[in-house]
C-alpha cells in the first residue's frame, strides 16, 4: 500500500516524486512505461538531439492524415523513459508570459495567476546564468543555464532581430518575454539536465520511494466513486497496486496518454467509451478534447561560405541542432503579450545538406482545437491524434505573418556577409496564399501538446481547479494535460511548475 501512486514518470511524474518523498511519512510509487536509459551518452549530450528522436526513447507517434495540411500526418515525438519528454526535448526554458496564467485563473482557475505561479518556477529553478532574483531561483534542483556562450555567429543573429525592431532581450523569463536574445536551456555543466536528472537521481535512496521502470499502467482501479489504485504490466507479469485509506492516484502519463489511460479506464466520453465497449465510470466529454499543439516552419537561407557551427555541434554540421538565439515579438502593437516565438540558428532544414542559417517561426495562440481518441481498447494501441492544425482562418493568417516576420529577421542586413539566397519558402513565395500553401506543406509540431484534459468548470473540463478529477475521489491529473490553454513559448518549464504547485495540492490535503 503506498499513499502516492504515480503514473508516468515525465517531467511531471518526476517533480511529484521528488517533493512528495521530501516527507519520511509518506510512501509514493512511482511507475514509468519507459526504460531508465538516461545516462545514455545521445541523452547527456545536448547537441545529439536528433539521434533520440525515432529511438527507443520516444513513443514515435504522429497524427491522423492533417486536411488543412494537405493530408499529411505528422510526426509526434515524446519520451519514453524515466524523465518523459524531458529526456529528448530540445531543452530550451521559456516560462511563457504571464499573460498565459492569469488568463487560466480568469477562467475561474484560482491560484493560477502568474504572481503565484512565479513562487513554483522559482522553487524548482538554479539559475547559473545572470539573472534577477526576484524572477530566479538559486536552489532548486532543475539547472538552468545558458548552455553554451554565446559565439560570435550569435550576436549576429540577435543584430538581425534589432534590426527587424526588436529589443535586446537577455531574459525570456524576466521582467519582459519579448525581444530577442538567448535561451536558458535545462542544461547542467554541459549535460543535458532533464527531470529525472535533476528530480530522481538525487534521491533514489529516499526508502519512502519505490520507482519501476517498464511498468505500462493499463487501467486506474475504483471502488465506488473512489480512486484506489493501478493495473499494470511489468514484462509479462501483471500487477496490482492499491493506495492506503485516503491515498490518491495521480497521473502524469503525458497529454496523450493522461486521457487515453482515462478512457480506458472508463473516464470519458460515454458514447466514445461505448463504442470500444468500455464500462463508463464517469461520463466526462472534454477527456481528450481540446489539444492544442504549436506548429513551425523554418524560413532557410543558404550562405555563401560555410557557416561556423557552435562547439560540439554534431556532426550533421548543416543541421540545426539545440536552438540557442530566439526572440518573442507582437505582430501587432494592439496585442496584450507577444504572439510569435523565433528560433534562429546555423543550419537549413533537414532536408538541405548546403550551409545556412534558418529562422524558425512559431505562432504563439494557435485557436485549432484538437482530440486524442481511443483507436482500441489495447493499451499498447497508439491513440488517434488529431491536432486539426490550421483548421481555423486566423491560424492560417497568424502563420503567413510569422513566417513574413522571420524573412524579415533572415534578410536583415546584418547577416549579408553571410547570406546567399532565400532557399525556403524561396524569393518567389510572396503572396499570402502561396506563403500559407509553404507552410501546409511545410510546418511540423512544435512538440508541445497540452490541454487534453483541461483544468476548468465548463462542459469540456476535466479536472478542478485543484486537479482533481471531476466526478471522482482521490484521482488527480497532474503534467501538461491539465492547461486550460497552451502557453506563449514551450511547454516543458511550465509542465514542472504545474507539479511543483500539484505536489503542495496534495500535500495541502493530506
Ligand atoms: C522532441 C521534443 C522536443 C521538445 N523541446 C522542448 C524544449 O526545448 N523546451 C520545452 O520547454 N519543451 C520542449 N518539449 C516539450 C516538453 O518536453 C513537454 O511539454 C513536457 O516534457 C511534458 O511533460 P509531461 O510530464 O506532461 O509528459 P512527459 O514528460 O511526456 O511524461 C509522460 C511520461 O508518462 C509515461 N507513460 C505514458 N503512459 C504511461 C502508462 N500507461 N504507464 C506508465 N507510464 C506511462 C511516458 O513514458 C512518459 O515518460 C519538447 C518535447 C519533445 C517531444
Amino acid at each position: 500500500m503506498y499513499d502516492y501512486i504515480i503514473v508516468g514518470g515525465g517531467s511531471a511524474g518526476c517533480v511529484l516524486a521528488h517533493r512528495l518523498t521530501e516527507d519520511e511519512s509518506v510512501d509514493v510509487l512511482l511507475l514509468e512505461s519507459g526504460t531508465p536509459e538516461e545516462d545514455r551518452d545521445m541523452v547527456k549530450d545536448p547537441s545529439r538531439i536528433w539521434d533520440l528522436l525515432g529511438s527507443d526513447l520516444d513513443w514515435s507517434f504522429e497524427t491522423e492524415p492533417q486536411s488543412n495540411m494537405n493530408e499529411r500526418s505528422i510526426d509526434w515525438p515524446r519520451g519514453k523513459a524515466l524523465g518523459g519528454s524531458s529526456v529528448i526535448n530540445g531543452m530550451a526554458y521559456v516560462r511563457g508570459h504571464p499573460y498565459d496564467y492569469d488568463n487560466w485563473a480568469d477562467q475561474g482557475n484560482d491560484g493560477w495567476a502568474y504572481d503565484e505561479m512565479r513562487r513554483y518556477f522559482k522553487k524548482s529553478e538554479t539559475l547559473t546564468a545572470d539573472g534577477d532574483e526576484e524572477y530566479h531561483g538559486t536552489d532548486g534542483p532543475l539547472t538552468v543555464s545558458r548552455g553554451s556562450d554565446p559565439t560570435d555567429l550569435d550576436e549576429l543573429f540577435v543584430d538581425a532581430g534589432e534590426a527587424a525592431g526588436l529589443d535586446r532581450n537577455m531574459d525570456f523569463n524576466g521582467a519582459q518575454q519579448e525581444g530577442v536574445g538567448y535561451y536558458h536551456s535545462t542544461i547542467d555543466d554541459g549535460h543535458r539536465h532533464s527531470a529525472a536528472a535533476a528530480f530522481i537521481k538525487p534521491i533514489l535512496d529516499r526508502p519512502n520511494l519505490t520507482v519501476e521502470t517498464a511498468a505500462h499502467v493499463t487501467k486506474l482501479s475504483f471502488s465506488g466513486d473512489t480512486a484506489t489504485g493501478v493495473v499494470y504490466k511489468q514484462g509479462w507479469s501483471r500487477h496490482e497496486a492499491s493506495v492506503a485509506d485516503g491515498g490518491e492516484v495521480v497521473v502524469s502519463a503525458g497529454a496523450i496518454q493522461t486521457p487515453q489511460l482515462l478512457m480506458l479506464s472508463g473516464i470519458g466520453p460515454a458514447d466514445h467509451l461505448e463504442d470500444h465497449g468500455i464500462d463508463v465510470e464517469v461520463d466526462l466529454p472534454g477527456v481528450g478534447r481540446n489539444l492544442q499543439d504549436h506548429l513551425r516552419v523554418p524560413v532557410a537561407f543558404e550562405t555563401t561560405e560555410p557557416v561556423p557551427q557552435p562547439a560540439g555541434a554534431s556532426e550533421k554540421g548543416t543541421r540545426y541542432d539545440r536552438v540557442s538565439v530566439g526572440a518573442f515579438a507582437r505582430s501587432d502593437p494592439e496585442l496584450p503579450a507577444p504572439d510569435v516565438q523565433f528560433g534562429i540558428a546555423p543550419g537549413l532544414s533537414p532536408d538541405h545538406t548546403e550551409s545556412g542559417y534558418s529562422v524558425m517561426a512559431l505562432p504563439l495562440r494557435p485557436t485549432s482545437r484538437g482530440s486524442v481518441r481511443l483507436r482500441s481498447d489495447d493499451p499498447w494501441d497508439h491513440p488517434g491524434i488529431d491536432p486539426a492544425y490550421l483548421s481555423t482562418e486566423k491560424d492560417v493568417d497568424d502563420f503567413v505573418t510569422a513566417i513574413r516576420l522571420a524573412r524579415e529577421i533572415g534578410r536583415s542586413d546584418a547577416l549579408s556577409g553571410l547570406r546567399d539566397v532565400e532557399v525556403a519558402p524561396g524569393p518567389d513565395v510572396e503572396s499570402d496564399e502561396e506563403i500559407a500553401e509553404y507552410a501546409r506543406n511545410n510546418a511540423v509540431s512544435g512538440y508541445h501538446p497540452v490541454c487534453t484534459a483541461k483544468m476548468g468548470t465548463d462542459d469540456l473540463a476535466v479536472v478542478d481547479d485543484d486537479l482533481r478529477v471531476h466526478g471522482r475521489n482521490n484521482l488527480r491529473v497532474i503534467d501538461a494535460s491539465v492547461m486550460p490553454k497552451i502557453t506563449s513559448g514551450n511547454t516543458n518549464a511550465p509542465t514542472i511548475a504545474i507539479a511543483e504547485k500539484g505536489a503542495d495540492l496534495l500535500k495541502a490535503a493530506q
